[in-house]
């Protein structure tokens, strides 16, 4: 697909009469889904409908072919070793819990040492502090240096030889800074700590090569990358995968089962318990080949561009404070405005059809940091166009000036008037 104007019209939520004009923003949050991925989840059910590894019958062979074959396909996508890396689940939460319960609890003991850093998603936080509860083990973070970026001079002093495993995010879904995640898998080279990267963010727009970023466990949602809900991926080392035990038990994840002893299947089914979400695998697949059909590296062209675009409108505009560095390929921006809430902000411009997330973002030790409760933030995708951006800049300017004035002059009966909603 070579022109990016025509994008947004292979987009059917934009083609309803409800959302013609709208400018959606929040992209980190999740993505519209295009045409082809909606088509290929239909034909999956109206044409190959059947559990997968179980019937011997065609359907149930073509089926069990087409979540398979989106193995291969997403092994290929992030450059891994081998399919049986790839274990599916239903987001990068799942895939980050089933990381701390089955590897976790087989090499995690009482005085071990987590750690991870202040920006994480709370999905990077949680399993972990949850599993340091288990086992009496340690939580440590990175904390951020005055330039937003994680501390790396610190790292040689939080390692101590009890830390196991390293948990980071790619890409920051508040600030969008982008982690050198190769150059910390040197750092940590020569110890034995496994690395787990959170690419929930990255996975849309930067190419992956896992092997080349040096880490054990790479995770990611399908819904944030023009995919369906409901499916995420767990890429995992072979070596590491094989030291690690069930996470759930039930069907296909078994290899011999008496009343009293099981045994288990290879890996990656050993991960997989249950019928799995076949039809949003078959999505994920598809969402795949269109993101390969325009490329990455034009998504990636795209975002940077609409970055610059917006945060050069967003500085001619007085009381916007920026948490960014003005790099374009931090694709996330987040901000607050003096004077007005956030919350405010986003219903007013609302009524202007723009839609974007005010908030914790989920991490909200990133927040404290900065010293705030919650932040709006724009992101963008590779059906956001520059039109969107001039939008939302004349949106913004025109509502803050409305809320400014609004909040001098309380007693003016043509107020708009602003519910109170929790966020
Ligand atoms: N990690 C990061 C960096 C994210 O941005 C998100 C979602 O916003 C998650 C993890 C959690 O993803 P999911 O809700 O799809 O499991």
């Amino acid at each position: 697909m070579s022109n990016l104007n025509q994008i947004k019209s292979t987009f059917p939520i934009f083609q309803t009469i409800a959302n013609k004009n709208l400018v959606y923003l929040d992209n980190a949050s999740t993505t519209q889904k295009p045409q082809v991925v909606l088509d290929a989840i239909q034909d999956y059910y109206q044409n190959c409908n059947a559990n997968v590894h179980r019937g011997l019958y065609s359907l149930g062979q073509k089926s069990t072919e087409a979540y398979e074959g989106v193995r291969q396909k997403i092994a290929n996508f992030i450059s891994a070793e081998d399919s049986s890396s790839i274990i599916f689940t239903k987001g990068t939460t799942e895939a980050i819990n089933l990381v701390a319960s089955a590897w976790g609890d087989s090499n995690i003991n009482e005085g071990d040492e987590i750690l991870i850093s202040e920006m994480e998603h709370h999905s990077n936080i949680i399993p972990w502090q949850l599993l340091a509860k288990r086992k009496k083990a340690v939580l440590k973070h990175i904390p951020l240096n005055v330039n937003r970026e994680l501390n790396l001079e610190l790292l040689d002093s939080l390692l101590t030889d009890r830390t196991k495993i390293l948990a980071l995010v790619h890409q920051s879904n508040v600030i969008g800074i982008v982690n050198n995640i190769k150059k910390i898998a040197d750092k940590i080279k020569n110890t034995n700590l496994v690395f787990l990267v959170d690419g929930a963010q990255s996975v849309t727009h930067l190419p992956i090569n896992v092997q080349e970023l040096g880490c054990d466990f790479f995770v990611f949602s399908s819904h944030k990358m023009y995919g369906p809900t409901g499916a995420g991926v767990l890429y995992a080392k072979t070596n590491v995968l094989n030291t690690m035990e069930p996470y759930q038990g039930g069907g296909e994840m078994i290899d011999n089962v008496t009343l009293s002893h099981s045994t288990w299947n290879d890996v990656p089914w050993k991960f997989e318990a249950g019928t799995p979400n076949i039809a949003q695998v078959v999505g994920l697949g598809s969402a795949v080949d269109f993101i390969y059909d325009i490329g990455l590296d034009v998504i990636e062209k795209n975002l940077n561009q609409l970055t610059k675009l917006a945060l050069e409108g967003m500085k001619t505009i007085p009381g916007i404070n920026l948490f960014h560095s003005g790099d374009a390929s931090e694709t996330v921006i987040s901000f607050t405005t003096d004077g007005v809430h956030p919350q405010d902000l986003a219903m007013f411009m609302n009524e202007d059809e723009i839609a974007f997330r005010v908030g914790h973002h989920c991490a909200q030790p990133l927040m404290k940091h900065f010293g705030v409760t919650s932040t709006a933030r724009i992101s963008f995708a590779v059906y956001n166009t520059t039109k969107d951006v001039e939008k939302f800049i004349k949106s913004l300017k025109n509502n803050l000036d409305i809320l400014r004035e609004n909040s001098r002059d309380k007693t003016d009966p043509n107020l708009k008037q602003v519910p109170e909603v929790e966020i």
